[in-house]
């Protein structure tokens, strides 16, 4: 070897040539099966224990929102399914579950939760075909979830006295249950398994447009032999769910949905002695401070606003940031939001899926079109969406004002507004100027900032440099017209059970 044939570590370290820019990195397809999905081609109501044919005759399609596919022929439950399905829960409440040892009940919803883990991989597909949500979210989050909070709960079924020292505590009796759309299963999950380990029979609605995971769910806890009408399950659209709170046999209203049909039930219930608990809307400030880091803030933005498409109730919708950073982060924002892969939810690569419904599209196509017409600067990143199935890309306003509809109102998908402050005070005191409270973000590097935030965002829900995290020992809920009641944790007891 020569002398220039040799090279030195220092040569090996030199940057070889550039790769010719812009680099393309696609990734393949990689798409999770559906053949082990089995579904039928009609469903009845789940109603004592047993699949029966509505009275009301009536059945309504549910799709695949990716592809507006028929899935499959859903119940439409009148006020007699309404009724039949209350008189099995009371019958069950009076003849078998309040009489059932506490322990025992635990071994019930522990099997739940162990079939929900078995049959994991059917929920989560099923969950993404009828939702629209990607696959990577139903798999790692949505059913986990579910079965992690039939977990926590069954353990609480024979420790209430524990829960709740030196009372006497009873279970309600009957619980009308009522979800919606953007988390089926997860919903389904957070109302059921507080109820039944304290003692409680239930009557459940899913949402309209997302029944099946709910159904594939009955046939769990009929599996589980869960005593027949402890859990009775009509689907049906909002004639279904007005039903439920018409019926005057419940001794409890649980509602998780829009502000709007929160107030009609809060309504209809007050004065008749029945419990209720409402789980609302929200327009949740996420505030970012000039000395957080940047690159994890927008991680937390990013996840904040687009995970499940932004239906999410304590979705971080109302970005904050401080002006000196403002620049670099909106910057980085547009950056990251270009690399957010949008398609078929089934696609383990997919990050923002379909969005649920054709009406919930035309609503956040309205709100948008409304952002631009008031003033506001519109940020999408060029991507190209699928022809069928309903679509919308991940976007940001910037320019907007507290005075806009896009900084008021709940967009319930990927659609975020930046505003910028100059002070802490500033920051609090419009972050609060809504009139939601479900939950709120803060992004510092100061311990002190978060404490003292803690204690003044008006908001049941605080995240200080996440979002978007959840788990079944904490609990969730909201201040003002974002509800009241907490579901999760020790709290989430406490609205289903009496204490002497
Ligand atoms: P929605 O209020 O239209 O419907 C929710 C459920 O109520 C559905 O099952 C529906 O069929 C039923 N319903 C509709 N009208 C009814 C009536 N008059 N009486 C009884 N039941 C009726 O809400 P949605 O569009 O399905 O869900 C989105 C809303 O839910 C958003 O506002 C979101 O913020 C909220 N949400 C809140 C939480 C929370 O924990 N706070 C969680 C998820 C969703």
């Amino acid at each position: 070897m020569t002398a220039s044939e040799e090279t030195t570590t220092l040569d090996r370290l030199k940057p070889g040539p550039a790769l010719p820019l812009p680099v393309h990195w696609e990734y393949a397809p990689a798409l999770e099966a559906r053949d082990h999905v089995h579904l039928e081609p009609r469903y009845g109501l789940f109603i004592g224990g047993r699949w029966v044919e509505p009275e009301s005759k009536r059945t309504l399609p549910t799709i695949d929102p990716a592809t507006e596919e028929v899935l499959a022929e859903v119940a439409e439950g009148g006020p007699a399914d309404v009724h039949r399905a209350v008189e099995e829960a009371r019958r069950a409440y009076d003849k078998v579950w309040r009489k059932t040892r506490p322990a025992e009940r635990a071994k019930y919803i522990f099997r739940i939760a162990r079939m929900i883990q078995e049959k994991s991989r059917t929920f989560a597909v099923l969950e993404s075909m009828n939702g629209g949500k990607p696959i990577k979210e139903s798999r790692d989050i949505d059913v986990p979830l579910a079965a992690a909070h039939f977990f926590y709960y069954a353990g609480w079924a024979d420790k209430l006295e524990y829960a709740f020292p030196n009372r006497r505590v009873s279970p309600l009796g009957v619980a009308g249950q009522i979800i919606p759309w953007n988390f089926p299963l997860l919903m389904a999950a957070w109302k059921l398994a507080p109820a039944l380990a304290t003692g409680n029979t239930v009557v459940l609605k899913p949402a309209e447009t997302t029944p099946l995971t709910a159904l594939l769910l009955a046939e769990v806890i009929r599996e589980a032999e869960l005593p027949p009408g402890v859990v009775n399950i009509v689907t049906g659209g909002p004639a279904t769910g007005a039903a439920l709170v018409d019926h005057e046999g419940l001794d409890k209203i649980a509602f998780t949905g829009s502000t709007e049909v929160g107030k009609i039930i809060q309504r209809k219930i007050a004065g008749t002695g029945r419990r209720l608990t409402l789980e609302l809307g929200g327009k949740a400030p996420n505030i970012v401070f000039e000395d957080a880091p940047l690159d994890q803030a927008v991680e937390g933005i990013v996840n904040g606003i687009y995970f499940n498409q932004g239906h999410v109730c304590c979705a971080g919708s109302r970005l904050f940031v401080q002006e000196s950073v403002a620049e670099p982060l909106i910057r980085k924002l547009g950056e990251r939001i270009a690399t957010l892969r949008v398609g078929n939810p089934l696609d383990k690569n997919t990050d923002i899926g379909a969005i649920n419904s054709r009406a919930q599209l035309e609503k956040i196509e309205e709100l948008v079109a409304s952002g631009v017409e008031e003033g506001a600067e519109l940020h999408q990143p060029a991507c190209a969406l699928p022809e069928r199935g309903f679509w919308f890309p991940p976007t940001f306003f910037t320019g907007v004002a507290q005075s806009h509809r896009i900084a008021r109102e709940e967009i319930f998908g990927p659609v975020l507004s930046v505003l910028t402050f100059r002070t802490p005070e500033e920051a609090l005191e419009r972050a609060n100027n809504t009139p939601y409270g479900l939950s709120a973000g803060v992004w510092t590097d100061k311990g002190s900032r978060i404490l003292e935030l803690a204690r003044k965002l008006k908001a049941g829900v605080i995240w200080a440099n996440t979002y978007n995290k959840f788990d079944p020992t904490s609990p969730f809920g909201g201040y003002k017209e974002s509800g009241f009641g907490r579901e999760g944790g020790l709290h989430g007891l406490r609205p289903y059970v009496r204490l002497d």
